[in-house]
């Protein structure tokens, strides 16, 4: 069954369309990459789904319920985590204290807190080394594993990432598209969206290719990666 699904939805900043009749489904344990170039909706995409942006029309469900028009605060209630582009960590404080704010009252009692902080130490060894450091002071890379461990510290059954690699060296893209790996062998759902199809192939199980706004192409990442479509289905919005 469907864990979240976008039925023909159209997203307009103004009377400017970036979003145009799109219509995705994601399987619950599902990695969906998103593609495409700049300017494709992606991040409108993204902040359509976590509630940051109203659909014109068309609905977004998750678990078959309609989310569209919901709060973010609620739309993240509701299990749906996203990693904005940017990564947005809190500056002036603590890689500790940024954890403790993506703490979701979801996580329960303080044995069950103290459990999923030991989880995520496990997951990001470097987080737990710089603990009581400024999160600011931390490597791009270490600032996108912040990111992520924050959003996962809310429990979400979908984790929506903008562009995880952006800026980032080499050798720590590797780290981010691991630690990506790892999560998806816990059965979470993710939605992970990248300017760039290179990597996706280690991750994602499905593939879309957004530009323009629109969707022009969708099917399994082992059919699309390295086949020409999907080269074509990037540039034809352009
Ligand atoms: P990038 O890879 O550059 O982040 P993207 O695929 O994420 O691109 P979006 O940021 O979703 O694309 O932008 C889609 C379209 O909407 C673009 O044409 C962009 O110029 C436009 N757009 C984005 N944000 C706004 C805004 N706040 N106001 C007006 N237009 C916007």
């Amino acid at each position: 069954m469907a864990l979240l699904e976008l039925d023909r939805v159209w997203v307009s900043y103004g009377p400017v369309p970036a979003l145009r009749d799109v219509s995705l489904s994601l399987e619950e344990g599902e990695t969906l990459a998103v593609v495409g170039p700049n300017g494709a909706g992606k991040t409108t995409l993204t902040l359509a789904i976590a509630g940051a942006l109203p659909a014109a029309a068309g609905t977004v469900r998750l678990d078959q319920r309609p989310i569209d028009g919901l709060r973010t605060e609620d739309v993240a209630l509701m299990g749906i985590a996203l990693v904005p582009e940017g990564r947005r960590i809190f500056d002036g404080l603590t890689v500790h204290e940024n954890l403790l704010l993506g703490m979701s009252r979801r996580l329960g009692d303080r044995a069950a807190r103290s459990k999923a902080l030991a989880e995520i130490h496990a997951m990001f060894p470097i987080l737990a080394e710089r603990r009581n450091g400024l999160a600011t002071r931390l490597s791009g890379g270490e600032q996108q594993q912040l990111a992520i461990a924050r959003a996962l510290l809310s429990r979400p059954r979908l984790l929506i990432l903008d562009e995880p690699s952006l800026g980032l060296a080499p050798l720590l893209v590797d780290r981010v598209y691991d630690v990506l790996r790892e999560l998806r062998a816990t059965g979470l759902s993710i939605l992970l969206v990248e300017q760039n199809p290179v990597r996706i192939g280690f991750v994602a199980d499905r593939v879309m290719v957004l530009s323009g706004g629109a969707v022009r192409l969708e099917g399994r990442a082992a059919d699309l990666l390295g086949d020409a479509r999907l080269e074509n289905a990037y540039l034809s919005g352009e």
